[in-house]
């Protein structure tokens, strides 16, 4: 009797263990593809959608890039640009649309943000077909200024195939990816590695700062969502990053699966802001304290901001 008891026990651990194991769920986006930050020569640009593909394919990653499809038209390069979005869809990864301009919908009028939501998909839409985008990315995370001119913009789009994609977990490579920029501008390859690995420790940390806030919340795991963008910086972190995602216990999940979980739903008290969890925490009054970069990796970031770059 006593046996049984012990067997069943530990078979119940076992499945405990297991089952929070596999709890752990995010699906990765990545955003102003073909790229974000200061632009650059298309052998360098095709080199790091190389490096992105090559970890999303390693690892399995059912990706979302969202396209800015302004950042096509670049003198000389369109016809290049256009052949690296192709590439995208070769790869795997399912395109979204993120405006045609990336406006913020805080400063546009709802009938500004609808023209360059509409601008935003032509070419993508042709390079995708038989497929048509499904996913909507809201650029700097701005939703409308009220809940009913979100909702306004949110049915426009539902017309149209399209779920807005909000996110829980931004790991501030928008940032970061300045100081990874900037030292190799400088030729410094070591503080290029530096930052990289820095970069994938301080997401590790942010990844467990959001379970804990989701586990506050909810009280269980939520299907994360992660913010990612069409960098050097994560181009060339991104297989290390899942690395360690994966030994953490995360599944990367699609953007379609991860939506289904109810934390996508819209907060009772409405924020502007398509950063989900951060709006579930403020409309249950709860104030969040996220882990920061270290002065290292904030650094030339805020130095090209006060130089107004
Ligand atoms: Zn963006």
């Amino acid at each position: 009797m006593k046996m049984k008891f012990l067997v069943s026990l530990l078979l119940f651990v076992l499945l405990a263990v297991t089952s929070s194991a596999q709890t752990r769920e995010v699906a990765i986006t990545i955003d102003d593809l073909p790229l974000n930050g200061a632009q650059f020569d298309p052998a360098r640009l095709r080199k790091m959608t190389d490096n992105f593909l090559a970890a999303i394919k390693k690892h399995q990653i059912p990706a979302v890039g969202f396209v800015n499809e302004t950042l096509l038209y670049r003198a000389g390069e369109t016809d290049v640009r256009i052949a690296i979005l192709k590439q995208w869809i070769e790869g795997g990864v399912e395109l979204g649309n993120h405006t045609f301009s990336h406006l913020g919908f805080a400063n546009a009028t709802l009938a500004d943000y609808e023209d360059d939501f509409v601008r935003g998909d032509a070419v993508s839409r042709l390079l995708m077909k038989p497929n048509k985008p499904r996913f909507f990315r809201h650029p700097f995370l701005q939703m409308g200024k009220t809940a009913e001119d979100e909702k306004a913009f949110e049915d426009f789009i539902a017309a149209r195939g399209y779920k807005a994609a909000p996110i829980t977990v931004d790991v501030l490579d928008w940032m970061i990816n300045a100081a990874h920029a900037k030292a190799r501008a400088q030729g410094d390859e070591a503080v290029v590695k530096r930052v990289g690995e820095e970069y994938v420790k301080f997401a590790a940390q942010k990844f467990d700062y959001c379970d804990q806030v989701a586990q506050e919340l909810f009280g269980r795991p939520i299907k994360q969502i992660v913010l990612m963008h069409a960098n050097e910086l994560t181009a060339e972190n991104l297989d290390a990053l899942a690395t360690v995602l994966k030994s953490k216990g995360y599944k990367f999940i699609s953007v379609e699966e991860a939506l289904q979980d109810p934390v996508y739903q819209m907060p009772e008290i409405y924020v502007g802001s398509s950063d989900r969890l951060g709006h579930w925490a403020f409309s249950k009054g709860k104030k969040l304290h996220p882990p920061q970069p270290s002065e290292f990796l904030q650094q030339p970031y805020l130095d090209n901001q006060r130089k107004g770059r």
